[in-house]
């Protein structure tokens, strides 16, 4: 028998999981997969908008690591506080673990302190209680000013907070408060999803004018004045809110910048194709890393791209300790749903490595789409738990 191989997985969120399971999927006998998290559970992240509008629980959107169905998947649950890329190490819970390769897959740290204020504010949508705090003040709110805020970019799911305005749109007009209540989108980018092209900046404008949601591109947030209600953006009188949901500044993990893989105020680079970083036989998936496109803008952070990055980089590890020479390469393609309120969601899907800009195709939205998502969000748990 050969020799027995250990790959390392700091992250068990949508790209070390799916990394992870493709590996212990195709790896022989004996060889170790070890995914490290520092919480006790993983959360479908896609599914907090849903918390956010009350039609799912914390507790509907986040299973324990250690109900994980496949046993050749073994976590180790606690914070990665060391990682060194030339030995291929880290360090959890007191131990030096060597890998034979190592994944990165620790996601974006949120940082709401990044601006002054934000991080009193209880209401965002991407962390669980974040979620929670939004869906408790909706529930009550009888008139008033909602305001959906994207003080910073890059962050993750470029649809995520449209999608929240439009799924608070369809709350307050089910309950019958949308005409006492406004809703509007203060964003640091010029244009939603620029990215996907005008095509779809297009689409998403249009579908917020038609739900009456004020769009404000291009504001710079820079601070807020909670015992007043108000945020204060550059060359404007401060903007009250009455509920402020909002997108919290995204930074990459303090332990992937001191591990000298990203500047602190940057990402990881890596090719593109391979996921690999300067450093052979350690990679970096998902939102920790940045791939520049030729448009002028990053790949987005999306689960869809950490996911396919993970089975990619999964398949190469495979070829790499078995020796041979791995043509598998990740090719930039991805789906992204986007929920618009009332049962309605639309669908666009992309080639984003095509040059010069990426080539994406808009669907016409429809109750079909929303219910993909829902049968996407169950199979999320089948596969895996
Ligand atoms: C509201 C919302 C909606 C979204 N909707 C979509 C969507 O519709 N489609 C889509 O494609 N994407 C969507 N996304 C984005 C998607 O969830 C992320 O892009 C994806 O989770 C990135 O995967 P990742 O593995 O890179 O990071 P994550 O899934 O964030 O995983 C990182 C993991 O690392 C762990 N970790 C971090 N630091 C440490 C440490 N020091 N030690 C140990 N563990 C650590 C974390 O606990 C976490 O489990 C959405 C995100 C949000 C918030």
């Amino acid at each position: 028998m050969g020799r027995m191989h250990t790959v390392l997985v700091a992250g068990g969120g949508v790209g070390g999981l799916a990394c992870a399971h493709r590996l212990a999927r195709r790896l022989p006998e004996g060889d170790r997969v070890v995914v490290f998290d520092h919480r006790p559970v993983h959360t479908f992240w896609p599914s907090l908008l849903w918390v956010m509008t009350g039609t799912r629980r914390s507790s509907d959107v986040a299973r324990p690591f250690g109900t994980l169905r496949d046993a050749r998947v073994e976590v180790v649950q606690t914070p990665v506080t060391a990682i060194d890329p030339k030995a291929r190490t880290v360090q959890a819970g007191g131990q030096t673990w060597t890998g034979d390769a190592l994944v990165v897959a620790l996601g974006a740290a949120l940082d709401p302190d990044g601006i002054p204020g934000l991080g009193v504010e209880p209401g965002n949508f991407y962390t669980t209680q974040g979620a929670e705090a939004v869906w408790t003040e909706l529930q009550t709110l009888e008139q008033g000013r909602v305001v959906v805020a994207i003080p910073t970019t890059p962050f993750k799911c470029p649809a995520a907070p449209y999608e929240a305005a439009m799924l608070i749109d369809g709350y307050l007009r089910k309950r019958g408060r949308r005409a006492r209540v406004s809703v509007e989108l203060w964003a640091a980018e010029a244009a939603p999803m620029a990215v996907a092209g005008p095509g779809v900046s297009h689409a998403v404008e249009e579908a917020l004018a038609h739900r009456d949601i004020a769009y404000h591109p291009s504001e710079r947030l820079e601070a807020v004045a909670g015992d007043r209600r108000q945020l204060e953006f550059t060359g404007h009188p401060a903007v009250g809110y009455d509920l402020l949901a909002y997108v919290p500044p995204h930074r990459v993990p303090e332990v992937v910048a001191s591990a000298g893989l990203a500047p602190e105020d940057g990402w990881v680079s890596v090719d593109r194709h391979t996921l690999e970083t300067s450093h052979p036989g350690v990679y970096a998936i998902g939102d920790v890393v940045s791939i520049p496109l030729t448009m002028g803008k990053p790949l987005p952070k999306a689960g869809v791209f950490a996911f396919t990055e993970g089975e990619v980089v999964a398949d190469r590890i495979v070829d790499q300790v078995g020796g041979r020479v791995s043509g598998v390469r990740f090719d930039g393609r991805g789906e992204c749903f986007i929920e618009m309120g009332r049962g309605q969601a639309g669908f666009a899907r992309g080639q984003f490595f095509a040059e010069p800009a990426p080539a994406v195709r808009v669907y016409r939205s429809g109750r079909h789409w929303h219910a993909a998502k829902l049968a996407f969000e169950r199979q999320w748990w089948s596969q895996w738990w």
